[in-house]
């Protein structure tokens, strides 16, 4: 896979408004799903008993599943961490989960995918140092036990890879000391985590510093939720090479559209009675299908099921394209450039020039 890549967000195991065929047409290459969410339901034994996580997306490219760890300690309240877990409330059934890195390892095994995230620990105060400073020595301590069982296994030569993820929350020290004991345990990649629960921009933009100039160049660098165009692009120009965000097709669904012009809020009354397609010159299923502005926004206010259909293609055609012009940039010389106009249209009071 050529990177810097984004991958869209399958969950559930199933991409919400995209056609599996169509994936591939859009420009996707790897595509996440959630461990916790498929061990919760269907079950990790129905899911291997379905192709595992390939046979549920009817998807044979690369595959990636998160461990739950963010959406384990989402939940919030109900999240309580020990020293050798997890305790979560189950999701579709009620009472209990013992989510533990083992069991996180152990459901990935069963889902079978390309790779597989470890069980970290994402502080839910990210400007608290103390707080940040035990997740992250929890973080090291299952990520040892994870990468041993990951050993026992073949380690990468199991067909599955195994990556390690950097917490620290707002703090330097901690990210740089994370990312270093992660790369003592040796893993197949690294992930940033826990940026995106952080206090804006700027904030974002320092955890992604704190942790990539660690990370060894040879080793695939993830930035975990992230997907904004400008985030995107700031963070390419910091070293990370993949990324997954549910936000283009998110934002799809809330009538939110990505242009080179910037973000489109399509129920906007000034494109009440406009003929043009969502973004001339795009060549995605939306904009190719004739469909006008003013039809898509008519569509909206009355929930049709085909408006948040074709904004999600829309957006997640945007960033792939988005990236491949990164890519093309980066080749050419002319990422600078090309990190202006993006800043340009999506985050002004950056601009210093
Ligand atoms: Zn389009």
């Amino acid at each position: 896979m050529e990177t810097p890549a984004f991958m869209p967000v399958a969950t559930r195991g199933m991409m919400r408004g995209v056609l599996p065929a169509q994936l591939e047409e859009l420009g996707s290459r790897m595509v996440l799903a959630n461990a916790f969410h498929l061990f919760a339901r269907p079950g990790t034994e129905l899911v291997q008993k379905l192709g595992g996580v390939h046979g549920m997306l009817a998807w044979d490219g690369p595959i990636l599943t998160d461990s739950g760890g963010f959406q384990v300690f989402s939940l919030g309240a109900l999240g309580k961490v020990h020293a050798n877990g997890v305790k979560v409330e189950h999701p579709v059934y009620g009472g209990y989960v013992d989510w533990t890195p083992q069991l996180a390892f152990e459901t990935q095994v069963g889902l079978a995918p390309d790779v597989a995230m470890v069980l970290d620990v994402c502080p839910d105060a990210p400007l608290d140092q103390k707080k940040c400073a035990a997740a992250v020595e929890r973080t090291v301590t299952w990520a040892r036990v994870q990468r041993d069982l990951h050993d026992l296994r073949g380690g990468a030569d199991s067909g599955q890879a195994q990556f390690g993820i950097v917490q620290g929350g707002v703090f330097a020290d901690l990210r740089e000391h994370c990312a270093r004991s992660l790369i003592d345990l040796e893993f197949d990649g690294y992930a940033i985590g826990g940026v995106s629960v952080g206090d804006g921009h700027e904030a974002m933009m320092h955890g992604v510093e704190h942790s990539a100039h660690v990370l060894p160049q040879d080793r695939v660098r993830y930035l975990m939720g992230v997907g904004t165009p400008a985030e995107l692009i700031e963070s390419v120009a910091r070293g990370i090479d993949i990324f997954d965000c549910v936000y283009p097709t998110r934002a799809g669904r809330f009538a939110t559209a990505l242009t080179d012009e910037g973000r489109m809020h399509m129920l906007n009354a000034r494109f009440k009675d406009d003929t043009r397609v969502l973004d001339p010159g795009c060549t995605c299923p939306c904009c190719t299908s004739g469909v006008p502005r003013g039809a898509l926004r008519a569509g909206f206010k009355a929930k049709e099921l085909l408006p948040p259909i074709l904004l999600s293609l829309h957006n997640l055609y945007y960033l792939h394209n988005l990236m491949h012009r990164m890519r093309k940039a980066i080749a050419s010389g002319t990422f600078g450039e090309l990190r202006q106009q993006i800043l340009r249209a999506y985050l002004p009071t950056k601009i210093t020039n």
